[in-house]
């Protein structure tokens, strides 16, 4: 095993890394993060990266959980190699490659019951030593065999010494022997364990670096018994630390532990966003916080990322998102709002408004909230925030009277002129600007805050805002006070 060159691929081998979930209804982020990695490590090395959905428990496996996982990958931009693999299809493999270590002595019959195995965890657990596997048929003559009771096939794993694997973010990390269990290749029932059917897809799909979650070190001590015993190559390893809530503790679903596609749809997050956060969770360039996909492949190494767990700050990836709101074109996020407002929603209005909305936005929800005002249509429906409605003194209605007035007269309906305008009026007046804008924001938008208000009325148009500010105005022939 190449330790030493921590990062890099080593020797001419081409890198061949893989994406491995399981469909259990939801990309969760953790998930693909590491499956960014994996991307990330073979593309920085003209290397492949390939997909394989381990689909074993055909309950949950469904179309519907595949496609959670498709989406997901596609969306944040991950493309994978060839075909995706699903490991369903490959069951009779495993089978063959559990009997092939039958035949060369690796792996034996096992005709322990659940019962006789219940009964000697119940004993050790008496005695208070650690449980281990210490079947009788793992060497006995094959003339004792029993022909007619159900068996399931074990590795003969090591029991001498200590296997250590030079792990690309962990180190080196080293298990005695005595630990590791003769653990189980092929059910009674002829079905592959998740133990053997992964080793065998990795092989077969040619996997030179197994980049996963950490939770799954303890596994790979196990996996590896099975490869030597098979003779194959050994992967690299590169076990990457999970992802921790922003107190520490294990990510939960109160930390933001949600799919992929909650992201999206419920957050209101774009891939770019996602992809930069996720990125930067565990792997750094200096002080650097955004990076486009080429520059993360350019600059991306998996000795870089950190053995500690890092933590999800939600508050850091909306700052992220807000960053690249207002870097997106303004057409593709009118397309992006326009469902999070309704059918009334004009997707070239909202994209004229963009480069006022999107400045102060966080995700896409607060940008379609700060949308909504453009949408209400006549007769007015409108509806005031409290807020608003206390701006909404008598006197503010007498002054919007006096604005509607003052705008009826005003042709060139642009922001510049509008300014301009309604500056002079104010300094007429003897107001400050906001005396003035502030009821003008309420009447206009219903709201007290709002894009600035010379850019409203110019998007709005001069008839809408004319309706929209009489609506609330008290013009001096209707003034009874
Ligand atoms: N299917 C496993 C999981 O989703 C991953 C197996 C692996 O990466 O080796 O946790």
């Amino acid at each position: 095993m190449a330790s030493g060159d921590k990062g890099s691929a080593g020797g001419n081998q081409p890198v061949v890394t893989r994406f491995a979930p399981s469909p259990t209804g939801f990309l969760h982020i953790g998930n693909a993060r590491t499956g960014l990695f994996s991307w990330l490590y073979a593309r920085h090395f003209g290397g492949k990266t390939l997909l394989r959905i381990e689909d074993t428990d055909k309950q949950r496996s469904t179309k519907e959980a595949i496609d959670v996982i498709l989406d997901g990958l596609d969306w944040l931009g991950l493309d994978f190699d060839g075909e995706t693999h699903f490991q369903s299809h490959f069951e009779a493999r495993h089978a063959e490659v559990a009997n092939q270590l039958l035949e060369k002595g690796a792996a034996y019959r096992c005709y322990l019951t659940q019962d006789e195995l219940a009964e000697r965890r119940e004993r050790a657990k008496a005695e208070r030593r650690p449980f281990r596997i210490d079947s009788e048929w793992r060497d006995c003559d094959p003339a004792d065999r029993p022909q007619d009771r159900p068996y399931v096939i074990r590795l003969k794993a090591p029991k001498e010494g200590e296997t250590v694997i030079e792990d690309l973010v962990q180190g080196r990390v080293a298990v005695s022997n005595s630990e590791l269990d003769d653990l189980v290749l092929l059910r009674s029932d002829g079905s592959p364990t998740y133990m053997l059917a992964v080793v065998v897809d990795d092989h077969d799909m040619g996997v030179t670096h197994v980049i996963r979650g950490d939770d799954h070190l303890n596994n790979a001590f196990r996996q590896l018994a099975i490869i030597r015993a098979m003779d194959w190559p050994e992967p690299q390893y590169a076990h990457v630390p999970l992802i921790h809530g922003s107190d520490g503790a294990k990510l939960s679903k109160r930390h933001g532990a949600l799919g992929v596609d909650a992201y999206r749809d419920e957050l209101g997050i774009l891939p770019e966003a996602l992809f930069n956060y996720l990125l930067r969770l565990g792997w750094g360039h200096g002080d650097r916080e955004e990076f486009t996909q080429d520059e993360a492949v350019t600059l991306f190494d998996i000795a870089d990322v950190g053995k500690s767990p890092s933590r999800f700050d939600m508050k850091k990836l909306l700052s992220l998102n807000a960053h690249y709101i207002r870097e997106a074109d303004d057409a593709r996020l009118a397309d992006l709002v326009a469902p999070r407002i309704g059918e009334e929603a004009d997707t070239a209005l909202l994209a004229r408004a963009m480069p006022v909305l999107k400045t102060r936005a966080h995700d896409l929800n607060e940008l379609a909230e700060g949308a909504n005002f453009l949408f209400a249509t006549r007769p007015l429906t409108l509806t005031l925030t409290e807020k608003a409605e206390a701006l909404l003194t008598q006197d503010a209605k007498r002054l919007l009277g006096r604005v509607s007035a003052r705008l009826h007269e005003e042709r060139d309906w642009t922001t510049a002129v509008l300014e301009s305008n309604l500056k002079q009026m104010a300094e007429e007046l003897g107001l400050g600007l906001g005396k003035l804008a502030q009821p003008l924001r309420a009447a206009l938008t219903g709201q007290t805050t709002s894009p600035g208000i010379f850019d409203v009325l110019a998007l709005l148009g001069k008839e809408e805002s004319l309706a929209r500010i009489d609506a609330q105005a008290l013009h001096p022939d209707e003034d009874k006070d």
